[in-house]
Parts: structure tokens; C-alpha cells; sequence
């Protein structure tokens, strides 16, 4: 799996090693295809996945921004932010965020 931020086969949020899935940090029909593409990627244990707190989960959101933030972090180091919102189509750093 290729991903910008992680070279571990781990959680990332606990780093258990087991039951991983792979995560598109930004999901969605063309988002996926673009996280894909990027190594908008990450593992996430079963729990912090789907779980109640994961980040398809009901109580996931914070968990679910905070990989947003992270990733476009790290595409930041080597990229502009005008290319970032060209393919995500926002900015997770700094302002209001409402998603
Ligand atoms: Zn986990
Ligand atoms: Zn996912």
C-alpha cells in the first residue's frame, strides 16, 4: 500500500497489528480515486476503522480530521496548499471546519 504518511504496517492511531484495514484518508466516489492515487493512505485497526470511535464510526469524527490534517500536513512539505485544494477540493488547516 502506498502512503505519504506511514511506512509501518500498523494502526495509526494504536498501532496494533492486527485485523488492519487500508484507509483513504479522503473518501468519498472522487476522493477515494484521488487518495488512492496519492498515497493518501493509511492502516487503521478493525476498531478505529469502523468501531463506534473509528473513523467511518458515529463518534469518529475528531479521529477522521485528525488523519485529514495530518496528511495534507505532510503533502504540504512538498507540494502547495493551491495544489492540495485542487485535488481534495478544501483546506483542513487552519479556519472553520464544519465537515
Ligand atoms: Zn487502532
Ligand atoms: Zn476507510
Amino acid at each position: 500500500m502506498k502512503s505519504i504518511i506511514q511506512n509501518k504496517k500498523q494502526c495509526f492511531i494504536c498501532s496494533r497489528r492486527y485485523c488492519l484495514h487500508d484507509h483513504h484518508i479522503y473518501f468519498g466516489t472522487a476522493r477515494r480515486k484521488i487518495s488512492e492515487k496519492n498515497g493518501f493512505k493509511v492502516w487503521l485497526c478493525y476498531q478505529h476503522h469502523e468501531g463506534t470511535f473509528g473513523v467511518h464510526g458515529s463518534k469518529g469524527h475528531e479521529t477522521d480530521l485528525y488523519l485529514k490534517k495530518v496528511c495534507q500536513i505532510e503533502y504540504e512539505k512538498k507540494h502547495s496548499r493551491e495544489e492540495f485544494i485542487k485535488l481534495i477540493g478544501r483546506n483542513y488547516l487552519g479556519g472553520d471546519i464544519d465537515e
